[in-house]
This record gives C-alpha cells, sequence and structure tokens, in this order.
C-alpha cells in the first residue's frame, strides 16, 4: 500500500482521500515514514512536523467523513520551502541569523494551502535567502540529488525538488528569484512553475529580491502542479504587487496539452555553445515532440538575454543588500555580543559577521556597492535599462510565438563541491532562467527524459498572465514522455544504507 501512496500523483491522492481510503492520515503516515527513511541521506527538510501534520490530516478526514465536499487537493501532503512564513514551524530561510525564528503569523500561500486542505508535512532546505544554485549554501546541511547522491540537486530550492524526486511528499512550494524553482526542478526531473510575477503573493515570504521574486508550485506531475498553481494563485491585497486579475486557466491548460498550430519560438541566444550536447539533444528531441503533436516552431533572437546575467548579477544584490538590513540583531532573530559593553553597532557588526554566510555577504558586498553615491547610475542604473532591454526583446518575441522554448540550464546535475568555490561559473549557469525574473513573465521547467541518467529539463516562458500556455506545452510534452522516478524513488523500499552503498 504505501509504495502505491508514495508514488501517486497529488490529484489521485486528492480523490482517494475525498473517497475515504485511504484517509489523509494514512497518506500522511506513509509519507512521513518515507521522510524518515530517506531523510539521513537527501536532507531535504529544515523540519519536520509529524504531529501536526496527523492532526491536520485527522481534521480533514474528519470533515471528509461529515460529508463536506473540499478541494482536489484536500488531505494531500505538501512541503513548503523554509522561506515561507507559517506560525507551526520555524522560518529559517537556512541562515544562522533566523536559526529558531517563529513568524507571529502565516504567508498567504500558508493560508491558502490551508483553507484548501493540504497538510503542510515540513519545511524545506534551500540556499542561504534562497541565494545559490545547489543548497549547499544552507546553513543545515546540503542536500542531495535523488538521482545520483554525489550529485547537487540544483538551489536554490532544492530541498523542495529534492523531496519529490525522493517521494518524500507528493508537492512542493519553492520561490524564484534568478532559476530556483526551474533551475532543482531541472536536476531532478520534476515539474517546476515561475509564475507571473505578481500572480502568486508575496506576502510572508522572506524577502530576497522584491522586484524579482515569485513563489509557485513544484511537483512531479504537470497536472498536479497546476492544481497547486490554482490553490496558490490569485490578488493578494496585502501584497502590493499581486496582480488584480482572474488566475489564468491552468488546470484546464494541463488537462488539454493540445498544441496544435501554437507558436513555439526557439530562442537562438539560449543554445548552441556552452550547453552540453546531451542537454541539447534532449532540447530537440522536446522541439520535435512539439512539432509531432501540432505545435509551429521557430527561431527567434533575444540579442539582449545575453546581458541578463550581468545585469541580474547587479539589481538582485542591490535589492538584497537593502532587503537584509533588517537583520540588524535589534528586532529579531540571531544577536551576538549583546554584553552590556558592547555598542549598539558592535552588535550589529559581530551578529551580521556571524550570523551570514559567505555568499550572502558577498551579495550584500556587491549590492551595497552598486547602490553607493557616485557608482548608483553607472551600475544599478545602467542594470535598469538592460531590463528594460530585456522586456522589449521579451514583447518583440511574443508578438510573433505563444511561448519561447529553450534548455533549462545548459548542463545535467553537477558533483556536490565541484562549482561551489566558482561563484562566478554558478552564476552564469543560470543564463536560461535569469530573462523571466527580468521581466516578470510566466516560464516553468518540464522534465524531458535523462542524460547520461540525469535529468535534462526543458524551459517554456510565456507571456506575463499567459501562464495557462505553460501547462498546455508541459502536458504535450508529459504525453510524449512520462514521469520518471529516480532510481533511489522507484523502490521506496530501498533502505538508507542500500542507497549510500
Ligand atoms: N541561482 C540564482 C541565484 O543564486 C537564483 C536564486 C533564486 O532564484 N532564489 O541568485
Amino acid at each position: 500500500m504505501s509504495t502505491v501512496i508514495l508514488t501517486a500523483t497529488a490529484a489521485q491522492l486528492g480523490e482517494w482521500i475525498a473517497a475515504g481510503s485511504p484517509t489523509s492520515v494514512e497518506v500522511t503516515q506513509a509519507f512521513l515514514d518515507r521522510i524518515e527513511q530517506v531523510e539521513p541521506t537527501v536532507n531535504a527538510f529544515i523540519s519536520v512536523d509529524a504531529e501536526g501534520a496527523l492532526a491536520q490530516a485527522a481534521r480533514i478526514d474528519e470533515r471528509i467523513a461529515a460529508g463536506e465536499q473540499l478541494g482536489p487537493l484536500a488531505g494531500v501532503p505538501i512541503g513548503v520551502k523554509d522561506l515561507l512564513c507559517y506560525q507551526a514551524l520555524p522560518t529559517t530561510a537556512a541562515s544562522r541569523m533566523l536559526e529558531n525564528w517563529t513568524p507571529p503569523y502565516d504567508a498567504t500561500i500558508i493560508e491558502r494551502l490551508l483553507e484548501a486542505g493540504l497538510v503542510i508535512v515540513g519545511k524545506t532546505n534551500l540556499d542561504e535567502f534562497a541565494m545559490g544554485s545547489t543548497t549547499e549554501n544552507s546553513a543545515f546541511g546540503v542536500t542531495r540529488n535523488p538521482w545520483d547522491v554525489e550529485r547537487v540537486p540544483g538551489g536554490s530550492g532544492g530541498g523542495s525538488a529534492a523531496a519529490l524526486a525522493a517521494l518524500e511528499v507528493p508537492l512542493a512550494i519553492g520561490t524564484d528569484t534568478g532559476g530556483s524553482i526551474r533551475q532543482p526542478a531541472s536536476f531532478t526531473g520534476t515539474v517546476g512553475v515561475k509564475p507571473t510575477y505578481g500572480g502568486t503573493s508575496r506576502y510572508g515570504v522572506v524577502a530576497m529580491a522584491s522586484s524579482l521574486d515569485q513563489p509557485g508550485p513544484c511537483a512531479r506531475t504537470v497536472a498536479d502542479a497546476a492544481l497547486l498553481h490554482q490553490v496558490i494563485a490569485g490578488h493578494d491585497p496585502r501584497d502590493s504587487t499581486s496582480v488584480d486579475q482572474p488566475v489564468p486557466p491552468v488546470v484546464e491548460a494541463a488537462t488539454s496539452g493540445d498544441v496544435k498550430g501554437l507558436r513555439v519560438g526557439i530562442v537562438r541566444e539560449l543554445e548552441g555553445e556552452g550547453f552540453a550536447p546531451e542537454v541539447m539533444e534532449r532540447f530537440e528531441a522536446a522541439v520535435a515532440a512539439l512539432r509531432e503533436a501540432g505545435a509551429e516552431v521557430v527561431e527567434v533572437e533575444c540579442p539582449n538575454f545575453a546581458h541578463a546575467v550581468s545585469a541580474y548579477y547587479l539589481v538582485m544584490p542591490s535589492e538584497v543588500s537593502s532587503n537584509l538590513s533588517r537583520y540588524d540583531a535589534m528586532r529579531y532573530g540571531l544577536r551576538v555580543g549583546d554584553d552590556g559593553e558592547n555598542s549598539t553597532e558592535q552588535v550589529m557588526r559581530m551578529t551580521r559577521g556571524a550570523g551570514f554566510g559567505p555568499e550572502v555577504k558577498r551579495r550584500i558586498i556587491i549590492g551595497t556597492y552598486a547602490l553607493s553615491s557616485g557608482y548608483y547610475d553607472a551600475y544599478y542604473g545602467s542594470a535598469q535599462k538592460v531590463r528594460t532591454l530585456i522586456q522589449r526583446d521579451f514583447e518583440a518575441a511574443f508578438a510573433d510565438c505563444d511561448v519561447l522554448i529553450s534548455p533549462t540550464v545548459p548542463s545535467t546535475a553537477w558533483k556536490l563541491g565541484e562549482r561551489i568555490d566558482d561563484p562566478l561559473a554558478l552564476y552564469a549557469s543560470d543564463l536560461c532562467t535569469i530573462p523571466s525574473n527580468m521581466a516578470g513573465n510566466a516560464s516553468a521547467s518540464f522534465p524531458f527524459g535523462q542524460a547520461s541518467g540525469l535529468p535534462v529539463g526543458v524551459q517554456v516562458m510565456a507571456p506575463p498572465m499567459a501562464d495557462d500556455r505553460l501547462y498546455r506545452v508541459g502536458a504535450a510534452l508529459e504525453r510524449v514522455m512520462p514521469v520518471a522516478l529516480a532510481p533511489f524513488a522507484s523502490d521506496p523500499t530501498q533502505s538508507t544504507q542500500e542507497v549510500q552503498a
């Protein structure tokens, strides 16, 4: 029974729970057991709330038994990136700065999950304050990729993606500032969607770079991601950047998968040189599959995408330096050196020195410099102009195409430790994902098979508030290349020891 539960889709689980067998408590227990079994190896979670999850599940079961009609995901377990405020568990952002800090309120997304009856089993691991591409920057240990436990799961949302691939949860929440939902999805063979900027609420999401941050759904199937998208999306008056428009018809699109006549643009700047040949081979297979399914494929040029990474590494750190100034040892979180002797400034300095890891410090320093008087126009100002040019490239491309596609990442998952000392190489690997954050349009990564045993993701980009097109294309791809489980996951009875061997 337990294998059937662990490998089921969230949609199936929701149907079974609604029919009373297995119950939400049974389903939740199966995932909690799985978490206990594989966490010593995978480390996808920072915290797990077994008791709270089972209590939530029991309440859902009672309501169902009483004849209440709940939504399609009621009773289904979910993991949430430890960057979203949730009163039931600490919100650490994977930083010593917020270790043991429990927020006094829930993020809007958490409220919506709970209202829809989802069962929050725990908070997933990430790079500290979502800065990184490997989850190696977490203060609470690295997360391992279930496809090869010697490899990174991607980042910053490596915990959410690895938890899905290791069958620890059927659904998860991520956040995407420069690719942190899509890149880990690509590395773990899962589905990750960055909604249109403003499509999901940022209220209660620990801010990294506010003009780029966007939470979104992570799942193993396209339909599951759409169901979760539907739950969390929509206007929130508590987030001033939230778009006050109806949620695009994502569930219908994921069901239809019809791409006949859809104009698909291959972005010339996001392929070719520097891309692993085996990644390009999978990408070309995906393009062929879409053509076969009736899409019209054209090539488009977006010349300013070549500058997206450079501009991002000015805009993002500038906003980071401003947002992270709130960790001042005075209001909440860590406080070091408060012995009555040290001045306030010394306490702040000691706290920030001890509380932030090296990558976070690097970005605060870069951002402070980029915003400093005399350099502001040259750095931050120029980067904002490049941002406008990237937006115009998208506008021009979307005049001719309904969606754009590219590989999600130029390579498959690399080994733990392989790139962590080379920040520029890590930054450069985000070249495909960053343009959509800079422009604010919708974007997703869908798995399309493996290369040398490692998953490869295809990125689909759609105009703002046309998120449904992502799901249409994702469903078409999934029909040709159904969900593949990581070898680690395909035998859920495997013990941790066997996995490590
Ligand atoms: N890898 C990117 C970075 O390090 C993306 C981060 C993110 O999307 N949160 O900035």
